[in-house]
């Protein structure tokens, strides 16, 4: 099936506004760099989701997920296949006692708020992670020692074709550092329950003003990046053998190292994709001659 007839076909079964044409991806992602997408396709309930996985795994045509776009970046030359977004439909957030259970596309940052308000303590080093639950969950998102493994009971998922939707407890998630299952089966999670600890409101308040008054002292939130652009290597800090490498400030184009923290890559002005890259190369290269650390990079590079 070629590709004008699969979007067609999408737009025919979906609702009408759930799919955009030749997106520009700039505009969805927090880097605010990078190519189109043939084709963004929203569903706003599971069963919409099912039956765009169905028709796109049956069709050849390449597809992936995102959520709030904070940890990807679109190459310039773009994605030719279907960007399908776990957003808006998504993001319901209720609480049931100490248990809170929110939408894939739910902001972690209003989920921690509400835990908040609920009295349950548990979400705070999340609160000023700007991505979904969605990817949060795929990415097991953390700050200040916490990570997402450390607090959630267990993920509705929907299997990469559409076929299956199943529930996975925590154990069967798999989670490590920046890394969960889904990685591997390229499942989609629809939503997740959390396990939290009921506490005092103000203290929790307290906690994730402190956390993010740390974290607009420490890293440059108000520039568009994708957060840590590498991952920690053992034994390291990237930021650090950034800094200690001399690269501070160092650009390519518009993408520059962060002054205010290394580990960040930011896009300083008119950036492109290719800008990104080409800087995140440098700074791999000069870390391994100076140090020997191969840096990965945690965000996540989608396209040709
Ligand atoms: C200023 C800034 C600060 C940040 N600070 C932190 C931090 O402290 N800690 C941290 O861990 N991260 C941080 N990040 C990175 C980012 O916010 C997290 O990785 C976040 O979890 C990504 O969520 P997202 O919805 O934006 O995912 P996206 O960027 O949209 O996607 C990321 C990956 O998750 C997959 N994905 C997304 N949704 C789903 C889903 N529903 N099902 C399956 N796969 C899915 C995508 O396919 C992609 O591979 C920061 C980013 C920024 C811009």
């Amino acid at each position: 099936m070629n590709r004008e007839a699969v979007f067609k076909e999408l737009e025919e079964m979906l609702p009408c506004g759930c799919v955009t044409r030749d997106c520009d991806m700039s505009k969805l992602t927090s880097f605010k760099a990078g190519g189109r997408a043939g084709a963004l396709i929203s569903p706003v309930n599971t069963a919409q989701l099912r039956k765009t996985l169905m028709v796109l795994s049956g069709s050849g045509i390449p597809y992936t997920v995102i959520g709030n776009g904070t940890n990807v970046l679109f190459t310039d030359r773009g994605y030719p296949g279907a960007v399908v977004r776990i957003g808006e439909g998504f993001s319901g957030v209720a609480v049931d006692g100490d248990e809170l259970t929110a939408g894939a596309g739910a902001l972690l940052a209003e989920t921690a708020r509400i835990a908040m308000e609920a009295g349950l303590t548990g979400l705070e080093f999340a609160a000023g992670i700007p991505g979904s639950v969605g990817g949060a969950v795929f990415m097991n998102a953390g700050a200040y020692g916490d990570e997402i493994k450390d607090v959630v009971k267990c993920v509705d998922v929907v299997s990469k074709d559409g076929g299956g939707e199943f529930t996975l407890n925590r154990d069967e998630m798999g989670f490590s550092y920046r890394r969960s299952l889904l990685h591997g089966t390229g499942d989609i999670a629809t939503g997740a329950a959390f396990k939290l600890v009921c506490g005092d409101p103000r203290e929790i308040r307290e906690k994730m003003r402190g956390n993010n008054e740390l974290r607009n002292k420490k890293q440059p939130v108000s520039v568009p990046s994708a957060g840590s652009f590498f991952k920690r290597p053992e034994g390291y800090y990237a930021g650090k053998l950034i800094e200690d490498a001399g690269l501070k400030g160092l650009s390519a184009g518009g993408a520059k190292v962060s002054e205010l923290h290394a580990g960040f890559i930011v896009n300083d002005g008119n950036a492109t994709a290719s800008d990104i890259i080409d800087l995140m190369e440098v700074v791999r290269e000069t870390v391994y001659d100076k140090f020997g650390v191969r840096l990965e990079p945690e965000v996540r590079i989608i396209g040709d």
